[in-house]
């Protein structure tokens, strides 16, 4: 057998290894990784175009385990690139000669585990102060206050209100992990009930009319003929027998072509990015990101810390890094974590109808009615989130 799962304290036990983990740091790329830790560039010049551009996704700040002999040799590495696939890089033990330092790489699914929970928090400050004392969880309390950002107003609660709110999120090593999905949520403002629920087809949410409740402030970044790569976080290739994620939305469009700034933000990056060659990066309210990537040129005058306002052109279409054609790479990034960018700038309307409409208020009054039993059975046990450690992903080759 030449792969063998076995758990981290096995590993520990018999060959004295040892897990670190460390955090990405800015201007870290995939390239200065290697080269720090004496692995041959070739691992990632062999790669194929599409393996390389997920290995530009390496963003500052994520966690990363490395797995060590006892002679501090790497045996194995995990990093994170989305929400669902890290880059796992091994030690290649095939080898006839076994002095051979040569590594292997593949893209392996995250192991998290995902709860669902209704809790019920009784307002003693703020809903977003009380939710973050509730369950520590400072994203859910952020993705609570943008859903109800455009139905009400927070300052009109007074102590004694309730919220009620559930929720999945995804915990990893003990450790909230990705953005929170809101199912449906309540808010109690002076004795009156405001709700919102998520609509699972089109993932946003709505009030209890079906009328829309998200403010879409993206929009598509260029004229183009068709998107040759849609966005995706990890689909089985058959053939190829592994997992394959599209983080972005590829535009093809002829070189040349003018590229617009999604959203109003601030331009924080503007360079050469990897496998993304001529890159931009900007940063928008609501801890947004998107990159434009492949580019042939920058507009000339823009330089990292320049604002530009939606629209603004910024660049021109082309094929820089690791490209097949002339095509813009779209990413969008929530939380440093790429989203597909759809759910974001589709033309929406403003309210469900028809079928959509019947089916969206069925699925709601169930939702409705768990949301009042929360509250009336006080549920608001915190989560202990240490309960939530994940055996060791790292796997150990034999
Ligand atoms: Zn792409």
């Amino acid at each position: 057998m030449k792969i063998l799962l076995s758990l981290l304290f096995i590993i520990s036990a018999l060959f004295s290894a040892e897990v670190k983990e460390l955090t990405w740091k800015r201007g870290e790329s995939f390239l200065t990784f290697l080269n720090a830790h004496n692995i041959s560039q070739d691992l990632y010049f062999n790669l194929s175009k599409s393996d390389q551009e997920l290995c530009s996704e390496l963003t500052a700040g994520i966690k990363y385990q490395i797995l060590y002999d006892d002679n501090e040799n790497i045996l194995q590495v995990l990093i994170p690139i989305s929400e669902e696939m890290q880059i796992h890089i091994s030690k290649n033990n095939n080898n006839i000669n076994k002095t051979n330092n040569t590594y292997k790489v593949d893209f392996v699914p995250i192991q998290f585990t995902e709860i669902t929970q209704s809790i019920s928090i009784p307002i003693k400050w703020s809903p977003y102060q009380d939710i973050l004392d509730n369950t520590s969880n400072k994203l859910l309390a952020n993705e609570f206050i943008r859903a109800f950002k455009r139905s009400v107003d927070f300052r009109k609660m007074r102590v004694g209100d309730n919220i009620a709110i559930k929720f999945t999120q995804r915990i990893r090593n003990g450790r909230y992990f990705g953005n929170p999905i809101i199912h449906a949520a309540m808010v109690e403002v002076r004795k009156r009930k405001h709700y919102i629920y998520m609509n699972d087809n089109d993932g946003r949410y709505y009030d209890e009319k079906a009328r829309s409740l998200t403010s879409f402030f993206m929009k598509v970044p260029l004229r183009y003929r068709r998107i040759s790569d849609p966005f995706t976080y990890k689909r089985w290739h058959p053939i190829k027998k592994r997992y394959r994620a599209h983080l972005g939305i590829d535009y093809a469009a002829p070189t040349g072509r003018k590229i617009f700034a999604s959203a109003d933000g601030k331009i924080i990056h503007r360079g050469r990015k990897g496998g993304y060659g001529k890159t931009i990066m900007i940063r928008h309210k609501g801890n947004y990101r998107t990159l434009y990537a492949h580019m042939s040129r920058y507009r000339s005058g823009l330089k990292v810390g320049s604002w530009v306002k939606q629209g603004r052109h910024i660049g021109y279409v082309g094929s820089t890094g690791m490209s097949t054609g002339p095509h813009l790479h779209f990413g969008l990034y929530k939380n440093g974590r790429a989203v597909n960018p759809n759910k974001i700038i589709t033309i929406t309307k403003e309210k469900l109808s028809g079928k959509a409409k019947k089916k969206f208020l069925v699925s709601i009054k169930k939702l409705s009615k768990e949301l009042l039993d929360t509250i009336d059975n006080n549920d608001n046990t915190p989560l202990n989130i240490q309960d939530f450690k994940n055996k060791s992903e790292l796997k150990l080759v034999s």
